[in-house]
Parts: structure tokens; C-alpha cells; sequence
């Protein structure tokens, strides 16, 4: 068919730098060879291709925008059109690499001792290692504050109980980041614990009905009585500001991303519309469709521009989290919408594996409930331009 092409309306990739095209061209080139072709069938499989996780360390898919430890050390525009391109294949690409890099590799690089961030970060980047990162609990989603995951004291140990569940990767993970309620300390703060997941009482399991980000593993994690020695806490942070600076991290990359899977499900509403012919002409010459294709092309664009300002001042040190939030909501929600268009648009066609639309469709789902719910990320906006919180 017609060569892969991505949606680039307002020219901004004209404004890239040699490393960031070769970052964007290096992904593109890499899914469409060695994941693309299978995308679909791990789809309805519920599987993930565990086989290329050192391959794409080794492309340096994962933490790139990370200072040493064997990391790219890449801008964050090049980070953005990473997650970008990896999203356009398929959301559980995309969470592949967020939870690696920003989930688990960040608070070992931000917050972690020497020893730690020399542990584990070169074995998490090349993907000798998997990460998960276990926030989510049973009964606390989106008010992750209320957890109940105790680690308590017992001299050079800390004994951690509780479980977790909704975790990428969990089930394949070498080491969970897990987020637990110091019981020994004052006022029983939040802190991060790195818990190798070959530990006893650590057990994991997988959730596998999902209807959606089916290319992506997901699953619990149980605590019973685990022990782990007391260097595994990270030691430089505690209270929730801990998990939620990681969180902006990821929904930075999910900004992005949501980019790319918006404009792979146009690029093939389009190439679908100019092709499929009906009423004697191709459908794309119908007004109908082309008020279709006006709307997504814009959306998408306005969504682009919103992640390329993030990326300024992400790159400055002056992004907030609460801009973070904005662009979290509004691309998922651009997302959502365009995918569901696009679908569509291709009639019958749109609803199976051949096309991406639907599955698009469908892994935006999660990402638009993962990383703070959209309605969270309202609230979040609504305490910011009012002063007023609303969440209780
Ligand atoms: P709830 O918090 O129960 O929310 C249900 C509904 O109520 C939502 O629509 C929500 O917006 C709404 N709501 C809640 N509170 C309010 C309020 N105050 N005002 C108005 N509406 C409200 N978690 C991890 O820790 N690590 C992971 O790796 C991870 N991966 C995931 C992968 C998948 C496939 C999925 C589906 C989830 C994953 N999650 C992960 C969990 C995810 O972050 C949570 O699902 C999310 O935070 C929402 O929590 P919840 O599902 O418990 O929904």
C-alpha cells in the first residue's frame, strides 16, 4: 500500500533538530518492521512481544531523557516524538516504555541512593530488567492517599503487606516500584520500595478479560509478610509527591502519545476514504466525510502544538504539573475522539484487526482512565484556576 506517512499539518516537523528526526525515523522504522505486522494479532491475543523488550532498550526506548547511567540523555522533544511514534503503533507499546523510563527508572535516577540508581538503571534501560510501578490498589484508584500497603520496621528490614492491582507489567516484572505507608515512621508517610519480585511473599498475577490495551500485560501484585532489607527504600523522598512526580512524567509521554495513535487511525481513514469507492466515487469526495476529516486534522494539530509547548517547558524546568494535566485530558480526549471518527469512516472494515482505528479505539480507553482519570485531571485544572479543591 501507500508508504507511512504521518499527519504534519502546521509543518512542525520542519522545526526538528537532526538528533529528534533520528530519534522519530529510528522508532518508525523499527515498528513498522518488527511489531506493525504483528500488532493485531497480539491484540486479540492479549499478549505483548516480550521477545523485542531488549531490542528496544537497546534503541533506547526506555528512561532516554535520563542523565547517565548508560542513558541517551536525549532532549524532550525527541522523549515526546518517541512515545509519539510508539503509541501510533499500538498504547501498549507506549506503556511499555512509560512505565520502564518514567515509572520506574525516574524515582530510582531522582530519588534513589547511588547504589540503587547503579543497580538497576543501566540492567532497566538496556531492558535486562523489567520494571513495574504498583500504586493502584483494589479499593483506592483514583485517591491512591488512602492506600493501605504497610511496610513496617524490623531492624535491617522493613516487612511489607498489601496489594496492588491494574500494574503493567507486573507479571513479567524483575522489580516492582511499590508505593506503602511507612508504619515505623511519623505520621506514616508514603514511600517507595524496590521489591524484587522473586522475594518471598511476592506473587503476581495477570489480569487477562480485558477489552482493552490487550498488547500490554497487566496485573496484580499480592504482599504477604515480604521482607526486603531496609536499602531498597528510596531514600530521598516520602509522601505522595514521591509516586505523583512520576505520574508527571508518564502522563508527559501519554500527551504524546496519544498524538501518534490519533493520527495513525486518520492517516487510515483517509488512505481508506480516498481508496473505498461507493455511489460511483471514492467516499473521502462526500462533504460528510471531508467535515470528518477537517475536524480530526484539527484536533490533531491543536494537540500537537499543546505537547510541543510542553516540551519547551519541560526542556526550561517551568513545566507544572498542572499544564501536564491539561494536555493529559484534552490529547486523550482528542484521541478518543478521532479514533472513534476514523473508525467509522471505514464501515465494516473499521471494526476488525486489519485496520488500527478500532484498536486504537479501544487502548484509549484505559489511557483515558490510567494516569488520573480524565475526570481527576478536571479537578486537578478546577482547584488550579479556582484555588477551590473539589475532589471530596
Ligand atoms: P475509580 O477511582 O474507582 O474511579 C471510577 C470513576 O469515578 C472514574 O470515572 C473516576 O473519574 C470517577 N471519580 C473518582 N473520584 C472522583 C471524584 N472525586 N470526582 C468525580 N469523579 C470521580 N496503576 C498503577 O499503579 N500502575 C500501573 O502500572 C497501572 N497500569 C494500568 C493499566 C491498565 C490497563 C489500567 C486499566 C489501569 C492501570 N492502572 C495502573 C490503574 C489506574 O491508574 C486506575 O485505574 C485509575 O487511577 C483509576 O482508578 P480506578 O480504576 O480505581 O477508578
Amino acid at each position: 500500500g501507500t508508504p507511512y506517512v504521518m499527519l504534519d499539518y502546521l509543518g512542525l516537523g520542519d522545526d526538528l533538530t537532526e538528533e529528534e528526526r533520528m530519534v522519530r525515523d529510528t522508532a518508525r522504522e523499527f515498528l513498522d518492521e518488527e511489531i506493525r505486522p504483528d500488532i493485531g494479532e497480539h491484540f486479540v491475543e492479549g499478549t505483548f512481544p516480550i521477545e523485542k523488550i531488549p531490542e528496544m532498550g537497546e534503541l533506547g526506548f526506555y528512561g532516554p531523557n535520563l542523565e547517565g547511567y548508560g542513558s541517551l540523555g536525549l532532549g524532550e522533544r525527541a522523549y515526546g516524538l518517541l512515545m509519539e511514534e510508539l503509541e501510533a503503533c499500538d498504547s501498549g507499546m507506549r506503556s511499555m516504555a512509560s512505565v520502564q523510563g518514567a515509572l520506574v527508572m525516574y524515582p530510582i535516577h531522582a530519588y534513589g541512593n547511588e547504589e540503587q540508581k547503579e543497580t538497576w538503571l543501566p540492567k532497566l534501560g538496556s531492558g535486562e530488567a523489567v520494571g513495574c510501578f504498583g500504586l493502584t490498589e483494589p479499593n483506592h484508584g483514583s485517591n491512591p492517599s488512602e492506600m493501605e500497603t504497610r511496610a513496617e520496621r524490623d531492624g535491617d528490614e522493613y516487612i511489607l503487606n498489601g496489594n496492588k492491582t491494574w500494574i503493567t507489567n507486573s507479571p513479567i516484572a524483575d522489580v516492582a516500584v511499590v508505593w506503602a505507608r511507612d508504619v515505623s515512621s511519623e505520621d506514616s508517610p508514603v514511600r517507595g520500595f524496590l521489591v524484587e519480585t522473586e522475594r518471598d511473599g511476592v506473587s503476581t498475577n495477570e489480569i487477562k478479560e480485558k477489552l482493552s490495551l490487550r498488547a500490554s500485560i497487566t496485573g496484580g501484585i499480592a504482599l504477604s509478610d515480604a521482607r526486603i532489607p531496609a536499602e531498597n527504600v528510596l531514600p530521598e523522598v516520602s509522601g505522595m509527591k514521591g509516586p505523583l512526580s512520576c505520574l508527571t512524567q508518564a502522563r508527559y509521554g501519554i500527551a504524546w502519545g496519544a498524538v501518534g495513535a490519533a493520527k495513525d487511525a486518520f492517516e487510515q481513514a483517509v488512505e481508506y476514504a480516498t481508496d473505498r469507492e461507493q455511489f460511483g466515487k471514492p467516499i473521502a469526495g462526500f462533504q460528510m466525510q471531508q467535515e470528518k476529516i477537517a475536524e480530526m486534522a484539527t484536533r490533531i494539530s491543536l494537540a500537537e502544538l499543546l505537547a510541543h509547548r510542553l516540551a519547551e517547558l519541560k526542556e526550561r524546568g517551568d513545566l507544572r504539573p498542572q499544564q501536564v494535566s491539561m494536555a493529559k485530558r484534552n490529547n486523550v480526549r482528542m484521541a478518543r475522539r478521532v479514533s472513534r471518527t476514523a473508525r467509522e469512516m471505514l464501515g465494516g472494515n473499521g471494526i476488525t484487526t486489519d485496520y488500527s482505528p478500532m484498536r486504537h479505539l479501544a487502548n484509549i480507553e484505559t489511557v483515558y482512565t490510567y494516569e488520573g482519570t480524565h475526570d481527576i485531571h478536571s479537578l486537578v485544572l478546577g482547584e488550579d484556576l479556582t484555588g477551590i479543591a473539589a475532589y471530596k
